[in-house]
């Protein structure tokens, strides 16, 4: 191990700095506690620069060499430690420490902005940071961004990235997105074509949120073979717009109609085989629920290509069910009789009930699959993710069952914490019965039911800001 050098130093009040990064942790026997630095404490800087994000954090270790100077709360103690390609063993509490890049726009069919009063204030962050997109997989729209952030993008090779397409008719996706004029602080950055083309070097992601008669159709067409001829586009998410019924002065937007959804399908559909004949690769992947809203069977899980965009609603459900249920396998009979109650969003109730079907001749279970209206974003939000714990409450009688059982896509990302902040807990003491997540996947989620033990089927991912608008396919 190198040896560490540390120097007397007298640090700057943390109150001069216009952003510290609030240090977590410190991992034990780390050059960064043998110097002093503690839970609590804040880093100031890193080779004589602020840190703005972990980021640039990990650029400045990546280095070799790095001083890094640590002030503690009330900014009267501070240390200046360095490394040389050494952790120094700081742990934060965020990946962003100069504040998250907020959106500049008003998009029409924003989910922020129909969310119902009363949740956490994150989920009401209007985030569209670039380096979030990078480090989760957040879509951003990249109307904000600067030269500076184009040539950061470009300088440190932040790829892959994830874009809010939309439309590449300029002047389609400007009446869409209804940008800021007073947030937008390089008017170049809101002509979609030519970002995407400063961003050459850098793998992207892109998604359109469709809307019916708005940026489907023809615009679909010329959004698809514009984004299809750029190399660095990697794959595109066409996803519905998502709405709830707390829509207050806002433009009007409706939703997809079977008719419509089926309309998008077929073109999509014909734009895959074009490509794949072409390119070799689909490129364009619809969001799950154009199928089931157009009652259209789902593609073979082939066809998702590896499921790249599965956490926009991509390929989720045919990725669940696998490939179904071995009803061999199954027992004809439970030791002790259960009843089991599963409770889902209405778009994909019907699905799992369908699933789950070769269950029904086990004897001693009672097992029901129970399509929940989603009262806290109004019936017309079908979404599983967006359920929340006062939607199991209201629709789920005390001890009616034995086992109550969730979908993880209701659950904050390693906790047991629903949308309104409603634990597992919170349910087991208020249904007087157990309540579980179901699990990952089919065949997980019958292991439960038939074991009536849940197995360790945390969420795949959670309801970041970000999540709650994927999950509507939203930004
Ligand atoms: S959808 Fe995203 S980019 Fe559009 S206004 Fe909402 S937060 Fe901003």
């Amino acid at each position: 191990m190198p040896p560490m050098r540390l120097r007397p130093f007298t640090a700057p009040n943390t109150l001069d700095a216009p952003f510290v990064a609030p240090i977590r942790d410190v991992v034990e026997g780390s050059p960064a506690e043998r110097a002093g630095v503690r839970p609590g404490w804040s880093l100031v800087s890193i080779n004589g620069a602020w840190v703005p994000d972990v980021l640039a954090y990990r650029r400045e270790l990546g280095r070799g060499a790095a001083t890094l100077v640590a002030c503690d709360a009330a900014g009267e103690r501070s240390v200046r430690f360095e490394v040389a390609w050494e952790d120094p063993g700081l742990e934060f509490d965020d990946v962003i420490f100069d504040g998250l890049r907020l959106c500049a726009n008003k998009c029409e069919f924003c989910y922020v902005h129909q969310m119902p009063k009363g949740f956490r204030k994150s989920l009401y962050v209007m985030d569209d940071d670039f380096r979030t997109s990078f480090l989760y997989g957040s879509f951003v729209t990249l109307t904000n961004l600067t030269d500076t952030d184009v040539q950061r993008i470009l300088d440190e090779q932040l790829s892959p990235l994830y874009v809010s397409v939309h439309a590449t008719d300029e002047d389609l996706r400007a009446d869409m997105l209804k940008s800021w004029r007073l947030k937008v602080r390089d008017p170049r950055a809101t002509r979609i074509r030519d970002m995407l083309e400063r961003l050459a070097p850098i793998e992207l992601f892109t998604q359109v949120v469709a809307q019916p008669g708005r940026n489907d159709g023809v615009a679909l067409d010329g959004t698809i073979e514009y984004l299809v001829s750029l190399p660095n586009v990697q794959a595109l998410a066409v996803v519905p717009v998502g709405l709830t019924e707390h829509r207050r002065n806002l433009p009007e937007v409706r939703g997809y109609a079977p008719d419509e959804a089926a309309e998008v399908v077929l073109r999509v559909t014909r734009w895959q085989e074009r490509l794949l004949r072409t390119r070799g690769s689909r490129m364009v992947f619809l969001a799950d629920e154009f199928y089931l809203v157009a009652g259209r069977a789902l593609p073979a899980a082939a066809a998702y290509e590896g499921f790249t965009m599965l956490e926009n609603g991509v390929g989720m459900v045919r990725d669940f069910l696998g490939s179904g249920i071995d009803e061999t396998a199954l027992p004809r009979r439970l030791g002790r009789p259960r009843r089991v109650l599963c409770v889902s969003g209405a778009l994909f109730a019907p699905v799992l009930r369908a699933a789950l079907a070769p269950l029904e001749g086990i004897e001693g279970l009672e097992l029901e699959v129970r399509s929940l209206v989603n009262r806290t974003f109004g019936a017309v939000t079908t979404v599983t993710g967006l359920l929340a714990g006062r939607d199991v409450l209201t629709q789920v009688r005390p001890g009616e069952a034995d086992l109550l059982l969730l979908s993880p896509s209701m659950l904050k990302y390693g906790t047991e914490t629903l949308l309104d902040d409603r634990t597992l807990d919170d349910l087991r003491s208020e249904l007087g019965m157990a309540v579980e997540v179901g699990g990952q996947d089919l065949l997980e989620l019958v292991d439960t039911i038939v074991s009536g033990r849940a197995g360790n089927a945390g969420p795949q991912f959670g309801y970041s800001t970000h999540a709650v608008k994927e999950a509507a396919g939203q930004h």
